[in-house]
């Protein structure tokens, strides 16, 4: 465990805790509780409980603390806390440092889940939020408030793919007093150094790339010990939002090619973006990697590649883009992301169902528009896949 690892070392070998067995790949702790040495011990414990001392899994357990400090490595954090799922990590990041009276002001292009807590659950518990653009400074400035406690942005939005400026959005967040949240899904920990950014708090679903593979929900919250250890834990260790040591050992495992994996899908998504660009059947092909992209420059100056979701606004409407999906061959229709299997999703009747067609076309998601998430697969059998669907609308 050293500062002067490099990210790949790191995803290898940070946080393992190896028992007195000595196993190579790391064990998974799957018990509820420990067995105190005395009741001596017992009570020290549940005063002050050591790095290595545990009390019972939904409070912590060796095979997710594993987890959660690869990962706070890896974001060059000082501490995590893992979840049952990317909302119990989005929840708790909210509901543990919000009450009544505060006040919040949240960019409005949102993964679905993630603006039914901001639109409907918290404002039921007194807590005001604002809603702004996320690419525009000025309406965070005018947004913030004295009772301003969080702003809550995506780094990179759901569907749209709109990039947020993390450290202007940070420079007046600290202004007025109040702490960055960021959810980091679609940037990847890979791409953005977002706590360097200025972000105090990064929230990721690990169901995506972290897990990469499709298998297990997950989440995690990473930020300072403080609030990690404070405010966070004593929210999740008592409303029951932890990850099961078997979920957390897929995440942990997952996160040993999690370098390498986001490397290669974000290449081919850059080589089907620049492939697909200006071709006829499609409006408008969206990928912050295409100089095309309304954000491009702060994209490449705050990421280190275009990431791994691409966007595409299918002309014809709805029925041409229903029949661009199912001529798909490779692709799957699916609504995760981040996967080794490339997936599909058409937010206007999925995803984003739930909202009214106003709101829709306020945010940019059109009937035509489809989210692609690359995967691992060969990047010229992807951009066939496509091309040979978009053939098939007529
Ligand atoms: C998937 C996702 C979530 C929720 O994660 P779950 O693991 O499905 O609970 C939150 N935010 C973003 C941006 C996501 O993509």
């Amino acid at each position: 465990m050293t500062d002067t690892w490099k990210t790949r070392t790191k995803l290898v070998h940070e946080g393992t805790r190896r028992s007195q067995y000595g196993e190579v790949s790391e064990a998974i702790f799957m018990t509820q509780g420990y067995v105190y040495p005395s009741a001596e011990a017992a009570e020290a414990r549940f005063i002050d409980r050591g790095d290595d001392e545990y009390i019972y899994s939904r409070y912590a357990n060796p095979t997710v603390s594993m987890f959660e400090d690869r990962i706070a490595a890896l974001e060059g954090g000082e501490a995590a806390f893992a979840t049952a799922t990317g909302m119990a990590a989005v929840n708790g990041a909210l509901f543990s440092t919000l009450k009544a009276g505060d006040h919040v002001v949240s960019a409005k292009a949102l993964f679905g889940s993630c603006l039914y807590i901001l639109e409907n659950l918290l404002p039921s518990f007194g807590v005001e939020v604002t809603f702004v653009e996320g690419t525009d400074l000025e309406q965070w400035r005018a947004a913030m408030r004295p009772e301003t406690k969080i702003a809550f942005v995506e780094a990179i939005s759901n569907p749209t793919l709109e990039v947020a400026d993390i450290s202007g959005i940070a420079e007046i967040t600290h202004a007025s007093g109040a702490k960055l949240v960021v959810d980091n899904v679609f940037a990847t920990p890979i791409f953005q150094r977002t706590l360097e950014l200025g972000a105090d708090v990064v929230v990721y679903s690990a169901t995506k790339h972290i897990d990469g593979q499709g298998r297990c929900l997950g989440g995690v919250v990473i930020g300072d010990e403080e609030f990690i250890r404070g405010d966070f834990e004593t929210y999740l260790k008592h409303t029951g939002g932890a990850i099961s040591p078997f979920n957390a050992w897929v995440m942990l495992k997952g996160l040993e090619t999690l370098d390498l994996r986001c490397r290669a899908q974000a290449d081919s998504a850059l080589a089907i973006a620049t492939a697909l660009e200006g071709h006829p059947a499609v409006n408008n092909t969206i990928f912050p990697g295409l100089e095309s992209h309304p954000q491009h420059a702060l994209a490449a100056r705050q990421m280190s590649a275009g990431g791994t979701v691409i966007a595409l606004d299918i002309k014809g409407g709805q029925d041409a883009t229903f029949k661009f999906l199912n001529a798909l061959e490779i692709i799957l229709l699916s609504n995760n992301l981040g996967d080794a299997k490339s997936l599909v999703t058409h937010p206007a009747t999925t995803t984003h169902q739930r909202l009214s067609p106003e709101m829709r076309a306020d945010l940019g998601i059109t009937d035509g528009l489809v989210r692609i998430s690359v995967g691992l697969e060969d990047k010229d059998d992807l951009i066939a896949d496509i091309s040979q669907a978009l053939e098939q609308i007529n």
